[in-house]
């Protein structure tokens, strides 16, 4: 079963009593596993769309399902819930709580899962060895450098096991060298625990090592390289 499914998703924005349409007929599923990026002009909806798939917003029109779940359903603590359980999320400012070490930043999300606190560490621990930060896990934030704390906020985004990592410009606070370095993680990391990546990228050489791109234009999807040639998208 997929991930996460649009069919016809819309979505409309009111400002000031007029209608803003910044998603207009999305159709597209994330498969586990792959590694979508998602490309498109300022305005094509990219932000938006990143909310709908991860729960955080949602649709004003069509059909969405995030885990099995059709969001519709769902009250704001069902979503909530499902959010925590299903979807990581990885921005371009790294948002790590900054008075508070490595280990408790990645600890977070096992919180709201019940995880009890001696575990809770372990698996952060264990997480944040993952992504080569094993002997930095009492460090706060700004004891770390860029690429390191993106690593913190990577290690927290997957802590939980999640089924979908949404990664919203994750290099574009980071000089190429240390950005490349943490796409490659980011891909290590899709390939060997099968959490589909989708990435918002506006750059080339990152959107080209996608399995999987996905173009956006005036709040439809342009192309989408899994599609059959002559279709939007599913
Ligand atoms: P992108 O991420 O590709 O730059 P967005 O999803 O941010 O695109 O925006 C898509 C369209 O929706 C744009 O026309 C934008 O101005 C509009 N939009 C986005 N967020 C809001 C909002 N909160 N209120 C009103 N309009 C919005
Ligand atoms: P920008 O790319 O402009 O710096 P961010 O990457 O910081 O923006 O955040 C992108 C969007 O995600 C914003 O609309 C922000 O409100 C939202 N956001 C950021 N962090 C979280 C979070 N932890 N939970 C939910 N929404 C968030």
């Amino acid at each position: 079963p997929a991930a996460i499914e649009a069919t016809d998703v819309s979505r409309t924005y009111q400002l000031d009593g007029v209608s803003v349409p910044a998603l207009r007929g999305v159709s597209l599923t994330v498969a586990p596993g792959d590694y979508v990026a998602l490309v498109g002009p300022s305005g094509s909806g990219k932000s938006t769309l990143m909310h709908l798939l991860g729960g955080l917003d949602r649709p004003t029109g069509g059909r969405l399902v995030i885990g099995g779940r059709e969001v519709a359903a769902l009250s704001a603590a069902e979503l909530a819930d499902l959010r925590n359980r299903t979807i990581g999320f990885v921005f371009q400012a790294f948002h790590l709580l900054p008075r508070t070490s490595a280990v408790d930043n990645v600890a977070l999300p096992l919180v709201y899962r019940g995880v009890g606190a001696r575990q809770r560490r372990a698996r952060a621990a264990a997480m944040l060895d993952r992504v080569g930060l094993g002997h930095r896990l009492n460090h706060r934030p700004n004891q770390l450098s860029g690429g390191e704390q993106q690593r913190v906020a990577i290690a927290r985004a997957l802590v939980a096991d999640p089924a979908v990592l949404l990664a919203d410009e994750p290099t574009g606070n980071l000089d190429s060298a240390t950005g490349a370095a943490v796409l490659e993680l980011l891909e290590r990391l899709n390939a060997s625990s099968g959490v589909a990546l989708v990435l918002v990228t506006h750059d080339h050489e990152v959107a080209a090592r996608a399995r999987r791109r996905i173009a956006m234009r005036d709040g439809v999807v342009a192309s989408d390289s899994a599609a059959p040639a002559g279709e939007g998208g599913t």
